[in-house]
């Protein structure tokens, strides 16, 4: 089955075929050329003339058809273009919300990744909490729900945003191996079997990215905010190669960080003795030990590789090296979890006392096992388990004392759900923040790290990709060791 779309003028079509794509999941939304054989037809006209915008659209799946038009007037301005580009998305949406209306969109017209920048570019207005909830209602056709959690994760980043500044840049180290795949993830670049061969090559090149980023930081007397080293799972790294990088983070990056120093140990098993005291000795601040789910038939169903009791162990040597702060991670809509699994595995969490807890909807990301297995959309019983699921945890999350401070969603998420990270009063992670809201410059190293350099008067981004594949991260480093540094004495 196809949806065929028809916009005038054509260049509609890429402005507004992601809100086709929400109301027909899993369905293929084409491009209408004529004479194809498609399931849907829509058809979005819009004309201006002055500042009169004119949109007339309609839907037609054979059995029923619906029409619809609408006038506005639009004033000249700075801000007209992204004014009827709101309005005619708002049209489409009403007039396929009015055709397939047994569905929900909490989140309306905003189907980016990042929800909550547009409410921080009202509170920078001077907006107040309540105008922004009312307007994302009215304007973008947001749940009255989702709105309030937004504007409420809006206000908790703003404690972060107000502390971080444009001068000081936040570090990423990746580190893109895993003990073995999950089955959900397309992430990992290697899954490692000799470690020889494939860690040590990459961790020189690392260690040289580190060393020439590290002195052109210090060269220009550039504070680090937040130093975060993620990946796949850094801890796979043995204690000496730990080390190594340690060393480097002492002399180059450690001195003027100002924020927390996160190092992510997704896989317990990762960890012993020897790399958590390395770990509290480097004064890492904040570890996240990502257990998904505290049901030992799902972690083996998707490959985890490790069990409960090594989650529990992980925490107890944390704790015992006197780590400040702890994340763990959970996943709703893992498959054969209910609400109850869910609620049962973050007791168990909430027992362990972690000042972060991130909630993750699954997603069914392109090159995952999963993914491969699967096509299509999620079946509505999947994504209602899962909408459940969340909800119970948000509010078993506020009945413990956590609040939420950063959100974000991933295509193909079940029940559209978003990605939530929720902390206790005191702890929010300033590094997520920065990363989702991107008001501060990311130097990115290493396997698949990203740098972003924000422009502080317009909050433009320029940004460079490292490539995660060992091999191809290798052989363009000098190349992008180079446009970093020089990118870098460019920043104000
Ligand atoms: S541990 Fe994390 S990065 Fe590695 S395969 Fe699993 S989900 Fe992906």
């Amino acid at each position: 089955m196809t949806v065929s779309l028809y916009c005038e003028p054509a260049r509609l079509y890429e402005q507004v075929h992601d809100l086709v794509r929400i109301f027909f999941p899993g369905v293929g939304v084409v491009r209408w050329s004529g004479g194809q054989e498609s399931a849907v037809d829509i058809v979005l006209c819009q004309q201006r003339c002055g500042s009169s915008l004119h949109l007339e659209g309609s839907v037609e799946d054979g059995a029923a058809a619906r029409g619809s038009s609408r006038m506005h007037d639009v004033p000249p301005g700075p801000h007209a273009a992204g004014e009827v580009l709101r309005l005619t998305r708002m049209f489409l949406f009403e007039l396929l919300s009015a055709c397939v209306p047994q569905q929900v969109h909490p989140y309306g017209i905003l189907t980016g990744m990042r929800p909550t920048k547009l409410v921080h570019r009202w509170l920078d207005e001077g907006m107040g909490a309540a105008e922004a909830s009312g307007r994302l209602q009215r304007e973008h056709a947001v749940h009255p729900k989702q709105a309030h959690f937004l504007v409420q994760v809006a206000l908790a980043e703003r404690e972060v945003l107000a502390q971080a500044s444009f001068r000081d840049v936040s570090v990423y180290i990746g580190i893109p191996f895993c003990p073995s795949r999950c089955s959900y993830c397309s992430f990992p670049a290697a899954v490692v079997r000799d470690y020889q061969e494939q860690v040590l090559p990459f961790l020189d090149g690392l260690l040289w990215e580190m060393e020439q980023v590290g002195r052109a930081l210090q060269e220009q007397g550039r504070r680090v905010h937040c130093l975060y080293v993620g990946g796949g799972t850094p801890t796979i790294l043995q204690p000496a190669d730990l080390e190594r990088m340690a060393s480097l983070l002492r002399r180059y990056f450690l001195p003027t960080v100002t924020g927390e120093f996160t190092v992510e140990a997704g896989r317990p098993d990762t960890l012993d003795a020897a790399k958590v005291a390395l770990l509290a000795d480097m004064g890492v601040s904040r570890v996240s030990v990502n257990p998904q789910t505290m049901h030992q038939q799902t972690l083996d169903a998707i490959g985890r590789g490790h069990t409960v009791a090594q989650v529990l162990e992980a925490v107890r040597m944390l704790r015992a090296a006197g780590i400040p702060a702890l994340n763990m991670d959970l996943i709703v809509g893992l498959p054969g979890e209910s609400p109850q699994h869910c609620e049962r595995s973050l007791r168990q969490v909430l027992e362990a006392g972690p000042e972060n807890v991130t909630i993750h909807a699954l997603a069914r990301k392109r090159g995952s096992p999963m993914a491969e297995r699967h096509t299509g959309c999620w079946p509505p019983a999947d994504s209602l388990r899962a909408m459940e699921a969340a909800q119970r945890l948000h509010g078993l999350l506020a009945e413990a004392g956590y609040a939420p401070y950063y959100t974000y969603r991933q295509k193909q998420a079940v029940g559209g759900l978003e990605n939530t990270g929720y902390a206790r009063p005191g702890h929010i992670c300033a590094y997520n923040v920065l990363m989702i809201e991107e008001r501060q410059s990311m130097v990115g190293m290493g396997g698949a790290a990203a740098c972003k350099f924000v422009d502080p008067v317009t909050l433009t981004l320029t940004r460079m990709f490292n490539p995660k594949h060992p091999p191809a991260y290798l052989a363009a480093l000098p190349r992008l060791v180079g446009a970093k540094v020089d990118k870098l004495r460019a920043l104000i």
